[in-house]
């Protein structure tokens, strides 16, 4: 792939926050194949018109997908004009490996990245997936940093906790050294009770962790759906919510209309509480983004 350096260099997301207005910002990930890429090219055209303050593109730990994380984040970028943050992760990457691929991004204007561990892949232990120093998020910040200081990194926070972490306040000193490292801000994993958002935030501006913290928020598409990434991220997912769905029996249309409801309300209120703006994991769907705009419009 060729690299245009005629266009300008991206903003870092770091200056859109201190226009203090709430940022709107969207996920994809990257497809397996080209059809998919094709797919995701309909889609970003169809989410152009609610216009993001930026776009994020996901990162496979398990190695499938990486070179298309940067073929998605360039045309997301040069043919839709999206800033784009695309994730990296560390898992099975020698400090080398992931100098590399930032650099590439780099020398494409590409100014913002998502920074992260990753999971580790199913049978592959920690003490093998990880070189030694290049173990956590906060390793991964410190190494783009130092490669350029000028990068605007984003990273993950967990408002229910980390799966691995052993407690709540382990996890937020484990959050405070990604952002000493070096971190603009904050996007959590997905959660559903805003409640848990609230009290994250609360302790995090405790624990001396100062930067904008995004609400990251899913509409749910199915109860089987919803249930699987809940297990897997550690999400709680309330009462209330799984009635609503169950009550939609099978029908799939009544089910998405509950979870934008749902989500819908979750945005209201994150925005009328000051959150900074709002992360949307639309799975590669514009329905659902379009819909929350059109909502949010009214
Ligand atoms: C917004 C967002 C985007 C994501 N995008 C992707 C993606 O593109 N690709 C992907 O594969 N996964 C992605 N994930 C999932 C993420 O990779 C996993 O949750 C992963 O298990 C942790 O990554 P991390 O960067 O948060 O890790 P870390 O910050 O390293 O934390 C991982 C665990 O280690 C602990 N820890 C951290 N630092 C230390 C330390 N110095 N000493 C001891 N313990 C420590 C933490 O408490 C935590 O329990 C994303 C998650 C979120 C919330």
């Amino acid at each position: 792939m060729s690299v245009d350096t005629s266009m300008p260099s991206d903003r870092p997301i770091s200056e859109l926050f201190e226009q203090g207005r709430p940022l709107r910002s969207l996920e994809f990930y990257p497809p397996k194949d080209e059809a998919g890429v094709e797919a995701l090219r309909q889609t970003a055209a169809a989410l152009q018109r609610i216009g993001p303050d930026f776009v994020s593109v996901t990162y496979g730990a398990g190695g499938s997908t990486q070179a298309r994380t940067a073929q998605v984040s360039a045309f997301l970028r040069d043919e839709f004009g999206f800033t784009v943050m695309p994730h990296l992760t560390a898992v099975n990457h020698t400090t080398g490996e992931i100098a590399a691929v930032a650099e590439a991004h780099y020398a494409r204007g590409i100014r913002n990245i998502m920074a992260l561990r990753g999971d580790l892949p199913d049978g592959v232990p920690a003490t093998t997936a990880f070189r030694k120093d290049l173990r956590f998020g906060c390793d991964v910040v410190a190494l783009l940093k130092n490669l350029h200081p000028d990068l605007c990194l984003g990273v993950a926070g967990y408002p229910e906790k980390h799966p691995e972490a052993p407690s709540f306040e382990a996890d937020l000193v484990n959050l405070k050294r990604k952002v000493d490292a070096g971190a603009s801000f904050i996007t959590t994993q997905l959660f559903f009770d805003n409640e848990a958002y609230y009290r994250f935030v609360d302790r995090c501006r405790e624990t001396g962790i100062d930067v904008p913290i995004v609400p990251g928020i899913m509409p749910v598409l199915s109860l089987k759906q919803v249930t699987r990434i809940t297990s897997l991220c550690g999400a709680s997912l309330p009462e209330r919510l799984i009635r609503r769905i169950e009550a939609a029996g099978d029908h799939p249309e009544i089910i998405e209309a509950v979870g934008i409801d749902w989500a819908l309300t979750q945005i209201r209120d994150l925005l009328e509480r000051g959150a900074p703006g709002y992360h949307l994991y639309i799975l590669n769907r514009a329905r659902s983004a379009l819909t929350l705009a059109a909502g949010l419009a009214a």
